[in-house]
């Protein structure tokens, strides 16, 4: 990867999913400037770039440092910058992050940042659980994967996010904590979009979140998820993060209706990739599992699922599912969810009950989208299950 216009941030990605819908034509990814959005580059990018300039390697270091370690943008602070290179800085390097629009607060403590991209929103959710404070982030606005009973999915894709506008979702959440005393310990790829269809800039930002001279967090804290992009799992591999999979169903027949990628990589294909992540890295497989009314929910389904992953190291993470307007699909009673997760457990499961979280602001999975006009911020609905 070399360090060009940021016009080149290329997707190369887009040749595996060739045949999945086009976005709507992508806009330029940042304003006309003759400096670089500093957020939109790896440490290794930013060396290559100001060697190219005539400078030393570790001048990179000592920004990098200054900007993800100690949060500090204003160059004149950098004391142990020479002060020709300070002056020569601001001639490079802008500082960009996407506006925060709002802070949403959930009654179970989980909380929303909506951020402003190109007039779109994009949804950035903390969740806390017990001693832990996991960031979902969001990779695209909207997304093309059309997964029946995912509100972000019935958009289509609208942008794929640059790697400044992903690292820009840590950033503000990380800052907001910081005033509190708190971070950020965990890191998921399961907001908005198929972090897959964004490979490059989602790549890209995990080295920025993993780099030890700045936000330093550990691969093995930061999860991707996928629907199941299968020639791309391993990237995933490679990055040395966590992988979670979204499987969703117990056969081909009905992974086929609810999520139409199953048309392209059946479940045989995607377990397959599975088996290769865990011989490859030593981790096991998350595989969610949202439960439909009448569609997924049913013991005998509980029977398959284990039968079809049960020779996959993994957990399995269900998810109750969450309402939106006009989805067409129903939440199972609490009572049908234990079932299930009951007898997977008898099976000889690891399972996983995700608890749902931030429901009455619209941000639990699958609640996620950049336009609702007439959704109301808030929902009464109590937490739990
Ligand atoms: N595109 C990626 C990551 C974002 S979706 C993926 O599909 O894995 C994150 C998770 O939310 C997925 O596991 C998905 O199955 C789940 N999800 C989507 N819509 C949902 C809904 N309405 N209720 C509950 N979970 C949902
Ligand atoms: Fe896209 Fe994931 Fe939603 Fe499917 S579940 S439409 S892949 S965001």
């Amino acid at each position: 990867m070399t360090l060009q216009n940021e016009e080149s941030n290329s997707i190369p990605v887009a040749d595996v999913v060739a045949d999945i819908d086009a976005a709507e034509s992508l806009p330029e990814l940042v304003q006309e400037t003759a400096t670089r959005n500093f957020y939109e580059y790896s440490l290794p990018e930013l060396e290559e770039f100001l060697i190219s300039r005539g400078h030393k390697k570790f001048r990179a270091q000592q920004v990098f440092k200054w900007v993800y370690e100690k949060r500090v943008e204003d160059y004149e602070q950098m004391s142990n910058v020479s002060k020709a290179f300070r002056a020569e800085l601001p001639t490079l390097f802008h500082f960009a992050l996407p506006k925060i629009v709002t802070e949403l607060k959930s009654k179970d403590g989980t909380r929303k940042w909506l951020h402003e991209i190109d007039g779109m929103t994009v949804e950035t959710v903390l969740i806390p659980n017990k001693d832990r404070l996991t960031l979902c982030v969001s990779s695209e606005v909207g997304c093309n994967m059309a997964c029946r009973f995912c509100f972000t999915g019935k958009q289509k894709l609208k942008r794929r996010l640059t790697t400044g506008q992903i690292i820009g979702q840590f950033l503000h959440a990380q800052d907001s904590l910081a005033k509190e005393g708190l971070r950020v310990t965990n890191i998921v790829f399961m907001g908005m979009g198929e972090p897959l269809d964004n490979a490059e800039a989602v790549f890209r930002s995990i080295e920025i979140l993993h780099q030890p001279n700045g936000i330093n967090m550990s691969r093995k804290k930061i999860t991707v998820s996928t629907s199941g992009i299968v020639p791309l799992i391993p990237l995933v591999t490679k990055s040395g993060t966590r992988l979670a999979v979204s499987l969703n169903a117990p056969n081909n027949e009905i992974r086929d209706f609810v999520m139409p990628i199953n048309k392209k990589w059946d479940v045989w294909q995607l377990l397959e990739a599975c088996r290769e992540h865990y011989r490859e890295s030593g981790d096991r497989i998350t595989f969610e599992y949202v439960l439909l009314k009448g569609i997924t929910d049913k013991l005998d389904q509980a029977r398959e699922l284990w039968n079809l992953v049960r020779d996959v190291p993994c957990k399995i993470n269900i998810i109750p599912f969450n309402e939106h307007p006009g989805s067409g699909f129903e939440r199972p009673t609490p009572e049908s969810v234990i079932a299930f997760q009951q007898e997977l457990i008898r099976l000889g499961a690891h399972v996983l009950l995700r608890r749902t979280m931030g429901r009455d602001i619209f941000a639990a999975c699958g609640q996620l989208t950049s336009k609702y006009e007439g959704r109301p911020d808030r929902l009464d609905v109590q937490p739990g299950l």
